[in-house]
């Protein structure tokens, strides 16, 4: 079998993992990886082609979001963001005395740098989620101390989708004065996002989540916050953010959120039809089996559901054979199978949570795709139940 024959019959359903280039951002990507490659920060006018194509994509990027081209940072990508913001609005307060409100269900980006500070004498309140994966407002007012520096709840999750009420956490941050930021990971280019109606200080964004290249993410950072650089040296990026600009990336990066959130409305509503296609179809027709996450306030390409009785991972490499990529209720970490920390803090158990498999769609997918995943699922699903 050639390669392009092996490639044509893969069926892609995991795109919260990753998604592929829009072939829009790769032509847009090229020139500045080709003749263009001149550095953004140099004075000569050859860099001043590459310097002005980073601000078209800047301003771009803040026009999708409601915000100033000058309230974006590039960034290496969501998980430099995610550290970033959380990081720096503890080193202020010089990390004691210092609280953090986040919860169960963050990204590993948060919840592991959130580890690093305590360690560092920061109080951290990891808050508890509804069955369905929904933060409650009213808990993270409840949680707020004279010290709580920083609220961080993502806008919406990338195991089970679920898509949480950050307007009205914001809402609440605002009134206290504490700053507010959200991982946007999974959300931007996917669902409507807008800074100032949702009252976000801080956001979180990455390329290759939304059709962009692997290596470029953004924090938003509203007018006003002066936030600590978090990688030090140059004065690139206002002296927040060292190191010479991704010229390339951020073209990329500029030109797939473009297209992304303009292509939104039209493909959301195509995906979220497949997805609920997908899911009515495995929970009525395979038995044992049970939804992760809200069954609408979800992301449209989202399907998280536990097969009662089986090994996820097992299924995946199963579905592997066959071409099919998706991912797992567990996480490989040094050759043990941990679950999911989403999974269990929905309370489900070990077991259930081992036995989730996430697919997730975007508008390029098709429905036989889906029926022919379904097809494959039924007869792993049925040997592996068998032994
Ligand atoms: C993928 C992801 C990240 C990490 O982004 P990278 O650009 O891969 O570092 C962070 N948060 C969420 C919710 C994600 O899905």
């Amino acid at each position: 079998m050639t390669d392009a024959s092996a490639e044509n019959s893969l069926i892609y359903m995991d795109h919260a993992a990753t998604t592929p280039m829009l072939p829009e951002a790769r032509e847009a990507m090229l020139p500045y990886m080709e003749d263009l490659f001149g550095n953004p920060s140099a004075v000569y006018r050859f860099a001043g082609k590459s310097a002005r194509a980073v601000a078209d994509a800047r301003a771009k990027i803040a026009a999708k979001i409601g915000a100033l081209p000058e309230e974006i940072f590039f960034t290496s990508g969501g998980s430099e963001s995610d550290n970033w913001a959380v990081f720096s609005a503890c080193e202020e307060r010089g990390f004691k005395d210092c609280h953090v409100i986040t919860t169960q269900i963050e990204h590993h980006a948060i919840i592991e740098v959130c580890k690093r500070l305590e360690k560092l004498g920061t109080t951290v309140t990891y808050l508890p989620v509804s069955e369905e994966g929904l933060v409650d407002p009213a808990l993270v007012e409840k949680h707020v101390r004279p010290e709580t520096v920083i609220i961080s709840v993502m806008m919406a999750n990338n195991e089970i989708g679920t898509i949480q009420p950050v307007e009205e956490i914001g809402r609440i941050a605002r009134e206290k004065g504490i700053l507010f930021h959200t991982d946007a990971v999974q959300a931007f280019g996917h669902i409507k996002v807008d800074v100032g109606r949702m009252n976000i200080d801080l956001m979180s964004a990455s390329a290759h989540k939304l059709g962009g290249p692997k290596g470029v993410g953004l924090l938003y950072v509203r007018k006003g916050l002066n936030i600590t650089p978090f990688i030090s040296g140059g004065s690139q990026e206002r002296g927040k953010r060292a190191g010479t600009l991704n010229a390339p990336g951020i073209v990329g990066f500029g030109e797939a959120a473009s297209i992304s959130c303009e292509r939104m409305d039209l493909e959301s509503a195509e995906v979220v039809h497949m997805r609920d296609h997908m899911i009515s179809r495995i929970l009525t027709e395979l038995p044992g089996t049970k939804l992760n996450g809200h069954p609408s306030k979800r992301l449209p390409g989202n399907v998280n559901i536990s097969f009662e009785g089986i090994e996820g991972e097992t299924a995946l490499i199963m579905l592997d054979r066959a071409g099919i990529c998706v991912s797992s209720g567990s996480a490989c970490s040094s050759g043990a199978l941990d679950p999911s920390h989403v999974l269990l803090a929905i309370g489900r158990s070990r077991d259930e949570a081992r036995s989730a498999i996430r697919f997730t769609l975007a508008a390029s997918n098709r429905m036989y795709e889906i029926d022919a995943v379904i097809d494959k699922l039924e007869e792993i699903i049925g040997r592996l139940r068998g032994i």
